[in-house]
């Protein structure tokens, strides 16, 4: 029987897909594990003078990555972790432990560059070797791409098109899987939002520029949590976008543990690396069971005309 609810007695999704048996809604908690790649981008000859932002961002892969890990093999699931490919290198004992639990390990840039600041060519050959470096270390090509720092370019559909990859998981545009065509091709996009990334909850970092009110967990996993039982009564897909060197802290990460047995008790979630996730909406779009909608890259072909030389 559907749950009572205030607000929301009728459906809000107008073509949710079915989720495999019969499960309520998908849920992914992704973790993006910068480290200190963001802070060499951000500062490169002076980095290592910041000693105490560097030590705040290696808690992430040297202290929370194993908590992490620990949590989700005491829930036996497997789930999607991007890390820049610097990370990958820098970092190759955690990427062991990673791959050894049987998580995924999508594509989040080579240094954490901004696409959307680059160049065509720039951002290809970013992209190309942190292909190159995942394959080097998984044995697989990824098939899962994040911008870092949600920096998507009008350029990224086609250069991900052109290496192959299934799904992409920068975008903001829905609560369910769509797809992203250019004309030529098309990906899956399994969207997030700025609600669902503890960025906006958390981070304080004077020299990276963000200082914003830090929210006790439990305030920071209302706003989560709100957004899984929306998602479960309304068969949406929820993806967390986490930091390990933030949400990975203490309290942060006990508040985790438990929005996370609330689904398991709540029922009917399917948890699934976004890899399958993606493979899922592939397979019922082609056997014709679901058709989801459809958004064409670029939005626009040029800046609107209707502000040239008018300011
Ligand atoms: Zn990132």
């Amino acid at each position: 029987m559907r749950e009572r609810v205030t607000g929301s007695r009728f459906p809000l999704l107008a073509n949710p897909p079915p989720w495999p048996d019969g499960k309520r809604c998908a849920v992914a908690f992704t973790f993006d594990m910068d480290a200190d790649s963001i802070l060499h981008l951000a500062h490169h000859k002076n980095a290592t003078n910041l000693v105490a932002t560097m030590s705040m961002l290696q808690y992430g892969p040297r202290v929370a990555m194993p908590r992490i890990l620990g949590l989700f093999r005491e829930l036996g699931i497997r789930q999607t972790f991007f890390i820049p490919a610097w990370c990958i290198e820098r970092y190759p004992e955690v990427v062991e432990a990673v791959l050894k639990d049987g998580h995924e390990i999508g594509h989040h840039g080579y240094i954490h560059e901004h696409p959307n600041e680059l160049s065509k060519d720039r951002e290809e050959y970013w992209l190309r070797r942190g292909i190159e470096v995942i394959e080097r270390v998984t044995g697989k090509r990824p098939v899962g791409y994040r911008a870092p720092s949600y920096r998507f370019s009008r350029n990224s559909l086609d250069l991900l098109l052109a290496e192959g990859f299934r799904y992409d998981a920068s975008l903001m545009g829905d609560e369910v899987p769509y797809l992203l065509s250019n004309g030529n091709g098309s990906l899956v996009e399994l969207p997030s939002h700025y609600a669902m990334d503890d960025w906006a909850h958390y981070m304080v970092g004077r020299d990276l520029n963000y200082m914003m009110p830090i929210k006790a967990p439990s305030h920071a996993m209302d706003v989560f949590r709100a957004e899984f039982d929306a998602a479960w009564r309304h068969g949406a897909l929820w993806i967390s976008v986490w930091h390990p060197f933030l949400s990975g802290r203490l309290a942060r990460f006990e508040a985790i543990a438990e929005l996370a047995h609330h689904m398991m008790e709540k029922g009917d979630v399917w948890f699934a690396p976004l890899s399958e996730i993606a493979a899922h909406v592939e397979r019922l779009v082609a056997s014709g069971a679901w058709s989801p909608r459809i958004d064409h890259l670029p939005q626009y072909p040029a800046p609107i005309p209707e502000l040239e030389a008018s300011l």
